[in-house]
């Protein structure tokens, strides 16, 4: 007999310090076998559905380390109350942060929340070229201060040893599990980490150069209340709750309604994306930014192109310029007021769309796609199946106003992810 004490709690609570971020963990951990929910932001809701994982999506990679402790706080409050058995602090897999922060600082205020004197951090994901060798993040074949990452213009990482990168942000001494101890699998990483702690180590960084080292670490972390990684330790911690890899997992509602693009990317996927889409002969309508700026409602003007052809299938609206364009339109408006107009005339088209009875949408873009979400007034997600890596189908309720009974069928799309058939290759996955 079923009594209220056993309802399904939630197993593993994720905190994401970005929002692409965190569907790439959601879905690696629903490839994994569970079934997970992404917020948008801190629910006021307790949850209701029944899944094994929540991630809740924060925008506090680069805000002020006070404002990340804070949202990050919040965002444990909220998971503990879920009855979550572990805490998952997500973070990039190219480790982005400042010297402040906020990597440190979280990882501190979530230990001390917790009454925590040890936990782990390795943004390792084999996968994605990330690999931690005695301490020594690569992307791809190079240390991470060649990558390209030295000149991010938010967090450029000019040190790839994480065990100093690490120290130089938080209050415990920060120590190292290398691979000739990860190599030797679960019970040397126990070992290892009760001696780290002995020594008065409070976070270990944690070498793995494959997937089976992220395997081995994963039951030997499986009594940790907290850990901070990248998304690809999240391949080995289902396990730990008896959970192996399904495709129940991944199951969303019934699909239905009618199937939409807006794109308001520029990068080189994308880019490539749209010509193969535009040549495959389905209706594809360019917006641009200079009618916009010049106050002309691009939004509506789309919107009434786009509505005779929904019938028939899939259309596609793009902003979506080659480098020189967008340079040039950059040149007039400004960088930031030129992308922030862009993507609100876009999350306006995307809006409409569903107003208008599309029920399966694909946005591509990261900003983009935060300033969909945010107009479809999309709280949460349940995670769906893969399309191509790092990117899954999720399905989500929206504003009512909408009235899109059943809620909708979303991917969000960042900018160098996908094949070049992406588009057409979405809805496809899609069908039933
Ligand atoms: P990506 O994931 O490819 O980086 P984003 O959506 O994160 O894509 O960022 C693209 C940015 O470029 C957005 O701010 C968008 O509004 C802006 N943008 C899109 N098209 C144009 C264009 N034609 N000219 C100028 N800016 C644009």
């Amino acid at each position: 007999m079923t009594t209220g004490t056993n309802q399904p709690r939630v197993k593993l609570g994720c905190i994401a310090d970005d929002f692409t971020g965190a569907t790439d963990l959601a879905n690696n951990l629903v490839r994994a076998g569970m079934r997970v929910v992404q917020t948008i932001g801190v629910p006021s809701e307790p949850m209701h559905e029944p899944v094994d994982a929540v991630v809740v999506a924060l925008k506090s990679r680069t805000i002020a380390p006070s404002d990340a402790v804070a949202q990050s706080l919040q965002a444990l409050r909220w998971l503990q109350a879920q009855g979550v058995q572990q805490v998952y602090f997500k973070v990039c897999s190219t480790f982005d942060s400042t010297p402040q922060g906020n990597i440190g600082p979280v990882t501190d205020a979530l230990m001390q929340a917790l009454g925590l004197p040890f936990t782990v951090a390795t943004p390792a994901f084999p996968d994605n070229k990330r690999t931690v060798f005695k301490g020594y993040l690569f992307a791809g074949d190079v240390l991470l201060n060649e990558s390209g990452m030295q000149n991010h213009p938010l967090t450029p990482m000019t040190d790839p040893n994480l065990v100093r990168v690490m120290q130089a942000q938080t209050r415990q001494r920060v120590g190292l599990i290398d691979h000739t101890v990860v190599a030797q699998g679960p019970d040397a990483i126990r070992q290892r980490m009760a001696a780290l702690q002995a020594d008065g180590v409070g976070v270990a960084i944690v070498d793995a150069i494959s997937n089976d080292d992220l395997l081995r670490l994963g039951p030997a972390i499986a009594d940790l209340p907290l850990v901070v990684a990248g998304s690809g330790v999240a391949i080995g911690l289902p396990a730990n709750f008896g959970i192996e890899p399904s495709s129940q997992a991944a199951e969303l509602p019934p699909v239905r309604g009618l199937k939409a693009i807006v794109s308001g990317s520029c990068s080189a996927a994308t880019n490539a994306q749209v010509l193969h889409f535009i040549q495959s002969g389905r209706p594809a309508l360019a917006i641009d930014p200079l009618r916009i700026a010049a106050g002309m409602d691009v939004c509506a003007e789309a919107l009434a192109w786009a509505e005779p052809h929904l019938a028939s299938g899939p259309v596609l609206v793009y902003s979506t310029a080659e480098p020189r364009d967008v340079k040039a339109i950059q040149g007039r408006l400004g960088v930031e007021e030129a992308g922030a107009m862009v993507e609100r005339t876009i999350a306006g088209i995307a809006r409409g769309l569903v107003a208008r009875g599309v029920q399966q949408l694909v946005v591509a873009g990261g900003e983009t796609s935060g300033a969909c979400v945010q107009a479809l007034g999309i709280e949460r997600m349940r995670i769906g199946g893969q399309i191509d890596p790092g990117v899954p189908w999720c399905h989500a309720p929206v504003d009512p106003a909408l009235k899109a009974e059943g809620g909708v069928h979303i991917t969000l799309k960042s900018g160098n992810f996908g094949t070049t058939d992406f588009f057409t290759k979405a809805f496809q996955t899609l069908a039933p």
